[in-house]
């Protein structure tokens, strides 16, 4: 409804693994994925010596097929690694990168720990933590199964990581060639995301945080089962609302936008109407897993059952913390109401 407020100046993605200025010495790079979304977006920036390189892309096969060809095109070598998030898409490739050109990483503590914890399946980040967080959230023996024959799907889209890497924290300045850029770092979606922001560049790289057209997935997992996920993403993106209103935010997915407050607004306006439905769905006692119908009238797949679900504790949590639903434990399983 507010989408008029937000400015496209691409028209369409440039082809894959073929490098697009988009802002003085930023260049955009597209990469596929195999699964519902289908892309990912990249970026180079011009550096000293070479170029830094924003995100990998997820490591399987076909991509690192491409990136080959596209370290051989390349006319400046890369200088260095930042990973916005953990998760595969953007993480895959950079140890796998980083053997082939020298570059170091850079990224959150927080998230450089959690890769390893999903990695080596330690820590409650096994997939045996989230199947009893899932049953314990109603999810059913059948759907529950279905989860556990897939295995350690993290280190399928990441099979190898880095032993050491450079430390990005909030407020970090980073300089590349012609620009410094700032890491400001976001909640909810993933631990400690990081987003760059240049003023020189008049350009927020906003990874996951920001995106035009999706509402990026905000889960509850199983380490921290209690956690106000929601919460913290709606208070990250207050982070963003001091940003000059013409800033060219890069996000991960989805086309290059202006009107970033405009999408703060729109972000706020869709999580306050979720809210709404499920405090309307909660005049009975539910279980997460019984409001995903409420929530996602539409079949999942197992892929989407997983962020589903993640994403309705998170509903529930949020409005649990804020005093509007009581949660209840009844043989073992959560329960929760309207007040
Ligand atoms: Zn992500």
């Amino acid at each position: 409804m507010h989408h008029a407020a937000l400015d496209f100046p691409f028209a369409a993605p440039p082809a894959p693994a073929t490098p697009q200025a988009v802002a003085p010495g930023v260049f955009w790079l597209r990469l596929a994925l195999p699964w519902a979304l289908d892309h990912i977006n990249l970026w180079l920036i011009e550096d000293d010596a070479g170029y830094a390189l924003v995100d990998t892309g997820l490591g399987d096969a076909p991509t690192r097929a491409l990136w080959t060809e596209l370290l051989a095109r390349l006319d400046r070598p890369l200088t260095r690694l930042i990973a916005t998030h953990y998760h595969p898409d953007h993480l895959g490739n950079a140890a796998w990168l980083s053997a082939r050109c020298g570059a170091p990483l850079h990224m959150a503590f927080g998230e450089y720990l959690l890769a390893h914890a999903l990695h080596a399946q330690t820590g409650g980040h096994d997939l045996a933590a989230m199947l009893a967080h899932f049953r314990r959230h109603g999810l059913d023996e059948d759907s529950l199964a279905a989860l556990a024959a897939r295995g350690n799907i993290y280190r399928r889209g990441v099979p190898e990581l880095p032993t050491h890497f450079h430390r990005l924290a909030d407020g970090d300045q980073l300089r590349t060639g012609a620009h410094t850029w700032r890491a400001i770092v976001g909640h909810g979606h993933s631990p400690e995301h990081i987003a760059l922001h240049s003023d020189s560049a008049g350009v927020l790289i906003s990874g996951d945080m920001l995106l035009p057209r999706i509402t990026p997935n905000i889960a509850v997992t199983a380490a921290m089962p209690d956690e106000d996920a929601l919460g913290r993403f709606l208070g990250s993106l207050r982070r963003f609302e001091p940003l000059p209103a013409d800033t060219l935010v890069l996000p991960a997915h989805g086309l290059p936008f202006r009107g970033l407050h405009a999408r703060t607004d729109q972000l706020h306006a869709h999580h306050a109407e979720r809210d709404a439905t499920m405090i309307a769905a909660l005049q009975t006692e539910q279980s997460a897993a019984g409001l995903l119908p409420v929530l996602f009238p539409r079949a999942l797949d197992r892929h989407q059952l997983m962020f589903a679900l993640g994403e309705a504790i998170a509903h529930l949590n949020h409005l649990w913390h804020r005093g509007l639903v009581e949660r209840r434990e009844n043989d073992g399983g959560l329960r929760f109401r309207r007040c």
